[in-house]
């Protein structure tokens, strides 16, 4: 057979989430989709997730069988990349019965190359050329996501939620025109639509914005939007199953609608505190204190110092709930010579307002300020970066933080 020349066909990269592939009905629905976009001139190349939440099946199943054990990295590693075949497998099957021809390719086979750290390996090299001749040869690719080959021939996987690194590689090394992202949500909306009734969606949106919004409670994926930034691959998150537009996440002349300097309010309900009391403030007391944190893998986020008074100071950082006893132990541990007390509390939360526009004018954090006080939410902590202004507050307090903020930076809809 002749190969058909459908290099100049323009490359698509679709990748499909957990829970837009849980059942057999939801596949064929998918595959339906599939070939009708194939149909239109495109190269397509889907990457699958594993079925529903069999992910947390398998990890349940691993723990299971290993009792008081560990499960060995690499074991595990090769068990959750199973998740991911049986999709792909299954959707190839689909796709052929709707009589459009498809291949099923494991991380491996498609050529996805990694580094060795089992559990959350980075992506080394994409050898496409047998994705290439796939898609010459006229057939639509279904990609497994989350797994690859590591140089020692074992299964990696990329970490949890890490189909959507592998579809933006992916997008990256066949040079796609657009790597689109369909998921449970329409798209990134302005605020999370649960808190406050009047989010819009957003038609589009940078990358930097959306790596503060993912990095802070919208869905997506931030090595994904990363990967997408640094080689300019425009991503789209669309719904699965409504057909409405989505958000565009790239990184040209964005903002053809009416630009606004805040894009965005950001919350992250995953936050708990700890406070060092009156530590001697002296050189290389704080990297003494979080030392310990680093080597146990305990990630800080927002941390302040007070100005010292007689020579003591307080040290408060904040830590995700999940670290916040291992952290307040290992630091009570530490300081157990050197500070008054050390003390600590879940139930945090951390509101921001993103967006590229606050880059250089003033007044965006005394609006801020003014807007939660106005609704007597207490701050605790403030941080910021170039293109954000947080604030830690109670968990309690999210719903009246979201909306005061939300109206304060005039981002709710105006019904048109
Ligand atoms: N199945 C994996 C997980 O649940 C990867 C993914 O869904 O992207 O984390
Ligand atoms: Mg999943």
């Amino acid at each position: 057979m002749t190969s058909i020349a459908n290099d100049k066909r323009p490359v698509i990269v679709q990748k499909y989430g957990g829970s837009s592939v849980a059942d057999a009905g939801m596949i064929n629905t998918i595959a339906r989709k599939i070939c009708a976009r194939s149909g239109t001139g495109v190269s397509m190349v889907v990457v699958v997730s594993a079925m529903g939440d069999s992910t947390d099946h398998l990890i349940e199943l691993a723990n299971a069988v290993s009792g008081d054990h560990t499960p060995e990295a690499r074991e595990l590693d090769t068990l959750l990349s199973t998740g991911e075949l049986v999709t792909s497998t299954l959707m190839a099957m689909a796709i052929s019965a709707q009589g459009h021809p498809a291949v099923s390719l494991s991380g491996q086979q498609a050529g996805i190359r990694t580094d060795t750290t089992h559990g959350s390996a980075r992506i080394a090299d994409i050898r496409v050329d047998r994705l290439r001749r796939e898609l010459d040869r006229g057939r639509i690719c279904i990609v497994a996501g989350f797994q690859g080959l590591a140089e020692n021939e074992d299964v990696t996987t990329l970490g949890r939620g890490g189909s959507d690194t592998t579809a933006v590689a992916l997008g990256v090394a066949l040079e796609a025109e657009q790597v689109e992202i369909y998921t449970d949500v329409d798209g990134i909306y302005t605020t999370d639509p649960r808190l406050v009734s009047s989010a819009r969606k957003l038609a589009e949106i940078g990358y930097d914005e959306m790596l503060e919004m993912a990095s802070l409670g919208a869905k997506m994926n931030p090595r994904s939007i990363e990967l997408g930034a640094v080689y300019d691959v425009p991503i789209l998150v669309a719904s699965t199953f409504e057909d409405v537009p989505g958000t565009l996440i790239h990184g040209g002349d964005y903002m053809m609608e009416v630009r606004r300097a805040v894009t965005g309010v950001a919350v992250d309900r995953d936050v708990a505190k700890i406070t060092v009391r009156s530590v001697e403030d002296r050189p290389g007391i704080v990297g003494q204190i979080f030392g310990p944190l680093a080597e146990a893998g305990v990630s800080v986020d927002v941390i302040v110092q007070n100005a010292s008074l007689e020579g003591l100071t307080d040290v408060t950082f904040t830590v995700s709930q999940g670290d916040f006893q291992r952290a307040l132990d290992l630091t009570q541990k530490t300081c157990a010579d050197m500070a008054r007390e050390v003390v600590g509390n879940t139930g945090l939360a951390k509101m921001s307002i993103v967006g590229t526009g606050m880059q250089n004018g003033p007044g965006y954090a005394a609006t801020m300020f003014d807007a939660l006080s106005r609704s007597n939410v207490n701050i605790e902590m403030i941080t910021t970066s170039e293109i954000r202004i947080t604030c830690v507050i109670a968990a309690t307090a999210i719903k009246e933080a979201a909306n005061a903020l939300h109206s304060a930076f005039e981002l709710d809809a105006t019904g048109d």
